[in-house]
């Protein structure tokens, strides 16, 4: 019997997976199971690797909950085959689909490592050769007593690993795509792969837990100086939008305009819930600084802290799809579930 770890490849598409067909010129998805002929050096690393492929790979901006549910289920039923688990997925919508796995697969004790690249691995320059072997390598990884030393849903990507719900993709052409501006990076690979031991997840869950029923019936709102309450008031109608996640300034300031304080008290009573994030890279929402966020408090908004968008609207879908008090909602959108914000 193999002693080597054991590491399930999902390819759901994205640019990592693609080559150059001599024939047209264009970018296709190659067939994953000839993995080995397009990356010769995966054969040289001592991991079992098996790949499974989504039937049509899809560009990420195609991503939706019901995919991250597909990819979820994928890891729920092979959960006890495996070492851990990469998932080859389009960087544009990475840090979504990574944010909405973390609520979706709750009580990891191994690896689900996100990765792809900027350029095509066929072409001479990719960086997905990198992204793709250390991800493989971090997903196989275990401590001096056996157990996987990643336990969480994460990204990685040009040497560094991020939490999952902590990323964000932060550039279109660089080879650093990603950030985690409000919570440093799990690992950096150099030399040797040095992992940040007390940034990892421990969950308390004795055992995995899938929660796949997102409920996407939420809006996002940035707001921007001159921005008229009046054209955004359809999304302020409950029957349609249960939550609504709002990008505000700075430490959550908005501006203090009279009908847009209407909309949302009355959107608020009527049921629905509103969550203020910052539409800064990096820091914390903090209601109540400033004049022009205390009126947030008095009506019920919520602090999301220093969460990011991508984090917000996963946990907004996860919330509203899983619960069904709404004063639970409003607990738990404040704390931290999986390590998505800081206390
Ligand atoms: N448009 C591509 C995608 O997100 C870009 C990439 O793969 O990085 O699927």
């Amino acid at each position: 019997m193999s002693t080597k770890n054991k590491v399930l490849i999902i390819y759901t598409g994205g640019t990592i997976g693609m080559i150059n067909d001599p024939k047209s010129g264009r970018l296709i998805s190659f067939d994953f199971k000839h993995m080995y002929h397009h990356i010769p050096e995966l054969e040289r690393l001592n991991i079992d690797l098996t790949t499974i492929s989504f039937e049509y790979p899809v560009d990420s901006s195609e991503m939706h909950p019901s995919r991250w549910a597909d990819i979820a289920q994928i890891v729920y039923d092979n959960y006890g085959l495996y070492d851990g688990f990469v998932i080859l997925h389009g960087s544009d919508t990475m840090a979504y689909t990574a944010s909405g796995l973390s609520f979706m697969l709750q009580g990891l004790k191994k690896p689900v490592i996100l990765t792809g690249s900027q350029l095509p691995i066929g072409t001479i320059r990719t960086d997905g050769k990198e992204n793709l072997i250390t991800a493989i390598e971090i997903a196989a990884s275990k401590d001096e007593s056996g157990e996987s030393i990643v336990q969480e849903v994460a990204v990685y990507f040009e040497y560094s690993l991020y939490r999952g719900n902590r990323s964000s993709k932060v550039s279109a052409n660089q080879f650093e795509a990603f950030s985690s501006p409000n919570y440093a990076e799990l690992a950096i690979a150099g030399v040797n792969i040095q992992f940040n031991k007390e940034r990892l997840l421990r969950s308390d869950l004795s055992e995995l837990k899938l929660f796949t029923h997102f409920d996407n019936h939420v809006a996002l709102l940035k707001i921007f100086p001159g921005f008229s309450a009046n054209v955004y008031k359809s999304i302020f109608d409950f029957q349609q939008v249960k939550g609504i996640i709002i990008e505000t300034f700075g430490a959550g300031n908005a501006p203090s305009d009279v009908s847009f304080r209407e909309l949302i008290t009355n959107y608020i009573n009527e049921g629905g819930i509103v969550l203020n994030i910052t539409q800064c890279s990096s820091g914390s929402v903090e209601q109540g600084k400033y004049e022009t966020s205390s009126f947030f408090s008095k009506i019920g908004v919520i602090s999301g802290s220093d969460m990011t968008t991508e984090a917000a609207l996963a946990k907004m879908m996860y919330l509203l799809g899983s619960e069904s008090s709404l004063e639970v909602i409003k607990d738990k959108l404040s704390i931290s579930l999986i390590g998505e914000l800081s206390v």
